[in-house]
């Protein structure tokens, strides 16, 4: 699939400036590329169907990304074609006080699906990797200060080795993690921010803390890389997304989801031998009304 150029895995290291942050290199013709998208989604419907009476795994899709760079979109329009009884939408945004007064996975663990069902999260605990990084928000936690009186990148090295774990955790307990980061060009991230400048309908979308994140930008590259080289695995896989067109990257996160559905048990139970017979009763009796 064409997604698969952008995965990571752990097994070749993720550069991201060597990565396209558009289609051009992929050979696009948009009109193909939506109809995909189209039988994708529908595809995707089908499978989440099995999936969901299967009831044995459950799926995780982390999205991560700077500002503008569509998440909610994808949220929208991939996800929007799944039957919402098995999709669970979470948006993380900065903890609370009952949210820092615990352990940066608690909450991520309350929000973990059951089984049979796919999680969404908008934004997720690599955030406590990223911006909390970035800016030393670790250094004014109330925590016990020898969690906190160490170097900050041993800090951070813990924090990666943690969420390994976690992931693995979460592998071995029947759920898959698929991390998603859109991967947006700062020139189309300015274009977006002056469009929800100038359009009434998108003011709401923009905050000024967008701009002073956006100052940013080249440290949060970085970040991200390092964080996609620290916890990319096989079982776990992160997608670095070409994220300037969103008609393609919703593409590629159908093709994504779909192959993340794939790989997970979708089988419709099978009745025992006695469950059908009684099923066939049943049937025989319904029929006897007409
Ligand atoms: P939108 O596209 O609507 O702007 P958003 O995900 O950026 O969506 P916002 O409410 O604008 O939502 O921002 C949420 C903010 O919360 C982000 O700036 C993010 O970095 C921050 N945030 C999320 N998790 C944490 C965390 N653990 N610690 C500190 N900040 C966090
Ligand atoms: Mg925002």
């Amino acid at each position: 699939m064409k997604a698969d150029r952008y995965r990571f895995d752990g097994t070749h290291p993720c550069a991201l400036r060597a990565l396209p942050c558009n289609g051009k290199q992929d050979d696009l013709d948009k009109e193909k590329i939506l109809a995909r998208t189209a039988a994708n989604l529908e595809e995707m419907a089908k499978l989440q169907d099995a999936f969901y009476a299967d009831g044995r795994e459950g799926l995780i899709v982390v999205l991560q990304a700077l500002d503008a760079a569509g998440k909610d979109s994808i949220v929208k329009h991939v996800m929007g074609g799944l039957n919402p009884q098995g999709v669970r939408v979470t948006s993380f945004k900065q903890p609370n006080g009952e949210e820092l007064s615990h352990d940066y996975l608690w909450r991520m663990h309350k929000a973990l699906p059951p089984r049979g069902s796919i999680a969404i999260f908008n934004r997720s605990y690599y955030e406590d990797v990223l911006v909390v990084q970035l800016h030393d928000l670790y250094k004014g936690y109330k925590m016990a200060p020898r969690t906190l009186e160490q170097d900050k990148k041993a800090f951070f090295e813990k924090r990666y080795r943690q969420i390994r774990h976690y992931e693995e955790y979460l592998y071995d307990n029947s759920y898959r993690v698929v991390k998603i980061f859109l991967h947006l060009s700062r020139e189309e991230q300015r274009e977006r921010f002056l469009a929800r400048i100038e359009n009434p309908a998108k003011n709401w979308k923009f905050s000024l803390s967008d701009v002073t994140e956006r100052a940013h930008f080249d440290e949060y590259l970085d970040l991200y890389e390092k964080v996609i080289n620290a916890t990319a695995t096989p079982e776990s896989p992160w997608y670095a997304l070409p994220a300037d067109q969103k008609w393609y990257t919703r593409y590629l996160v159908s093709e994504i989801l779909l192959d993340a559905l794939g790989r997970c048990c979708h089988e419709y139970p099978r009745l025992a031998p006695s469950a059908l017979a009684e099923l066939k009763d049943c049937r025989d009796r319904l029929k006897a009304e007409d």
